[in-house]
């Protein structure tokens, strides 16, 4: 229970609601967040799998895909799509139970399951597979930050108000973008460099260790355990988050990067070209340290020329 952020809380609770509501960003890793997932994720295709996600795609980048679910929360026809990008758990539990947390099927977990399984199937029209394929690179995305697998009563850390490198900011907001816009300070060439960093320093036993359980139940449930570390954590309300929650936590924000861009780019080869997953799994960049094919994405970007890896991430 992150007592103190008790003295923070004094916004009322429909004030809260109504400034989260008006902030599209704060239920999802922000866009940078995404588009490194993404990319990391599709780097790991396989050319059938990477052809057959073109045909759906046409032109439409990649990272423009990932961020498709938040750019079109403002249009109401889209409404139903809101509850999809997270999961509630109870605030005494220690773990998920999808008998207790499912929502009626209305969460980030099954809808990972439901989309995967329409994208798979070749029966079904472009348009509805091109939804679940956009769906799918966010939603995997979005499983992986812990505040999309946190608590109700405090709208998964959005009204967890704290001060963030001199702004007032929250919590969720904090994971969503706020250190990854830390890091990026240190990174020349913005996000692309960034996942092509990222992808560069996965090694082969996390790699085996990330893709054991495709299940995203599975997924969430280890999503909560950060979540509950970051509650035990949370920031001094004085110092807020600064530079040594950023150094203490970037281990795990990289993390969690590099795990949902491992298992969305699985979970497609598998759903896009069924039996081309070992192939994927292959070509691991972890094998080498030569940096993997550059995608489409990565050069629309227009990364610095200085792309050079930076050391091995090493899990937290
Ligand atoms: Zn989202």
């Amino acid at each position: 229970m992150p007592r103190r952020f008790a003295s923070l809380l004094s916004i009322s609770v429909a004030v809260a609601i109504a400034a989260s509501a008006a902030c599209t960003p704060c239920f999802a890793w922000g866009e940078d967040g995404h588009k490194i997932v993404a990319t990391i994720g599709t780097a790991m295709l396989t050319e059938d799998a990477q052809k057959a996600l073109r045909e759906l795609l046409g032109d439409e980048s990649v990272a423009d895909a990932a961020v498709w679910a938040d750019q079109i929360r403002s249009d109401p026809q889209y409404d139903w799509i809101t509850p999809l990008h997270y999961i509630n758990v109870p605030r005494n539990a220690t773990s998920l139970d999808m008998a207790r947390d499912g929502n009626g099927g209305v969460q980030v977990v099954s809808s990972i399951l439901k989309y995967r399984d329409i994208l798979k199937d070749t029966t079904k029209s472009q348009d509805e597979r091109r939804l679940a394929l956009r769906l799918l690179i966010h939603f995997v995305g979005d499983v992986h930050q812990p505040f999309h697998v946190s608590y109700k009563d405090d709208l998964g850390g959005n009204k967890l108000t704290v001060q963030a490198f001199g702004k007032k900011s929250n919590m969720h907001k904090v994971w969503d973008s706020e250190l990854i816009r830390r890091r990026l300070n240190d990174t020349k060439g913005g996000w692309a460099t960034m996942s092509a960093d990222l992808r560069q320093s996965v090694t082969a036993e996390q790699l085996k260790k990330w893709t054991a359980s495709g299940d995203p139940a599975v997924w969430a449930n280890e999503a909560f355990s950060i979540t509950r570390m970051l509650y035990r954590d949370a920031p001094d309300p004085t110092t807020g988050v600064d530079d040594a929650y950023f150094q203490r936590w970037q281990p795990t924000l990289n993390e969690c990067l590099q795990v949902g861009g491992v298992r969305l780019g699985t979970l497609l080869n598998d759903a896009l070209a069924p039996g081309s997953v070992k192939a994927a799994t292959d070509t691991k960049a972890a094998k080498s340290s030569k940096p993997a094919k550059t995608t489409k994405d990565e050069k629309s970007s227009k990364p610095a020329k200085d792309a050079t890896p930076k050391q091995p991430v090493t899990a937290a």
